[in-house]
């Protein structure tokens, strides 16, 4: 059945354990969540899968929820007829399914002392680069403060054109935007197949997936076919995106009780592992793929505070050249014009002009508001001449 077999790995050995990762996205589908009959969240469940994560964040790991059936929940509490639902149906159910998702959730974390917070993105949110770093540092905050981001697309405003439309691509980006080194898909299938399991007895599931070949592409089924009714097609699509961006994904089932404790004792899933990590991946992309819009000319003790490893402050900034927006990528240079580094900046090329040089409390009454402290944040920045990427 299997004609490759470098892109695929039966070998447990590969396969990392769950102790290993200190960022999780966790993903839950609708089908999990609320039952079909009854249309209401499956509390007990819920809660035993509260208690796993729980668990991965007592023993200090963080841990973000992507969390889908806004409008499943919706739907059934507007006791909505079954059928299609026309867009502003979805987005208005959606309105009403949120509201009572985002309680539960924060009751379910809440019985285990932890704090949920609510952020609802759009696909812009995570392509724009503007907006991309303010759902990042919203997130890094709610870590900094041990509570747990429950994420979900906002499709109370989300149109067909402008959406994801399914959470595993937007658990994917989520993960890759939060820099977080695994994301595990709930689903209620319990990984990939090499073919369809529900026609084929023979069909075994893969457990590793070191590389995205067309073959695994093929195992993920054409659209409409047995297993891309699972979705399995947007769990691929998630799955490169995921890799690509230095995070290891795995597909694993939510229909039993306590699955992460399932996955991490273990379990039957199938893992896809990148050589990549989050850091790295993603100062390549600082650094290789983007272009600069502007230059940063700084002052030499802002050099040394770089290489030290630190953010860009505003107060060690000389000069800006070019025109750039936030979010942008931009050359940082020395005195002497030398490269020092490339970063994404947090503030336009006018008022990055007009903080240049300052002190941080001088920002707030220079731009009438508190912007972010840094001219260019410490993770948004590749210290070293173009293309090299430090190992860490
Ligand atoms: N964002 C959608 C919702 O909460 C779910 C998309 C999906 O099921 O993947 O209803």
């Amino acid at each position: 059945m299997l004609r490759n077999r470098r892109s695929v790995s039966d070998q447990t050995m590969k396969r990392p354990s769950l102790n290993r990762f200190r960022r999780i996205v966790v993903k839950v589908g609708s089908s999990l969540l609320i039952d079909s009959e009854a249309g209401e969240v499956r509390s007990s469940w819920l809660s035993a899968l509260a208690a796993d994560i729980a668990k991965l964040h007592r023993e200090g790991r963080e841990v973000l929820i992507v969390s889908s059936g806004s409008i499943a929940l919706g739907r059934s509490r507007l006791k909505l007829p079954r059928g299609p639902l026309k867009l502003e149906e979805s987005q208005g159910a959606a309105a009403v399914g949120q509201i009572a998702l985002a309680r539960i959730w924060s009751e379910v974390l809440g019985d285990y002392g932890i704090r949920a917070g609510q952020i609802l993105v759009t696909l812009q949110d995570t392509e724009e680069r503007r907006r991309y770093l303010n759902a990042r540092s919203t997130i890094a905050k709610l870590l900094d403060w041990r509570a747990v981001p429950v994420i979900n697309e906002n499709d109370t405003v989300a149109t067909n054109e402008i959406r994801y439309g399914d959470n595993d691509r937007l658990a994917a980006r989520v993960a890759t935007m939060a820099s977080a080194d695994l994301l595990i898909l709930l689903s209620d299938i319990d990984g990939l197949y090499d073919a369809p399991p529900a026609s084929n007895p023979n069909a075994k599931l893969i457990s590793v997936v070191e590389s995205i070949s067309a073959e695994i592409e093929a195992m993920a089924g054409d659209a409409g076919s047995e297993l891309s009714r699972g979705g399995m097609r947007t769990k691929i699509e998630a799955a490169k995106i995921a890799t690509t961006g230095g995070t290891h994904m795995l597909i694993a089932s939510g229909k039993i009780e306590h699955p992460l404790q399932a996955i991490a004792d273990g379990g039957r899933c199938t893992w896809f592992l990148t050589p990549a990590n989050p850091i790295t991946a993603r100062k390549r992309w600082i650094a290789g793929s983007l272009e600069p819009k502007g230059t940063l000319t700084i002052d030499a003790g802002a050099v040394a505070a770089l290489r030290a490893g630190k953010s860009l402050l505003p107060a060690g900034v000389i000069r800006i050249d070019g025109q750039f927006a936030r979010g942008d990528a931009v050359i940082v240079r020395g005195p002497d014009t030398h490269e020092i580094g490339r970063g994404l900046i947090a503030y336009d090329a006018e008022d990055a002009d007009k903080i240049k040089g300052r002190s941080s409390p001088d920002v707030m009454t220079i731009l009438g508001i508190s912007g972010r402290a840094e001219m260019i944040h410490r993770d948004d920045l590749v210290v070293g001449p173009a293309g090299v990427i430090p190992a860490k």
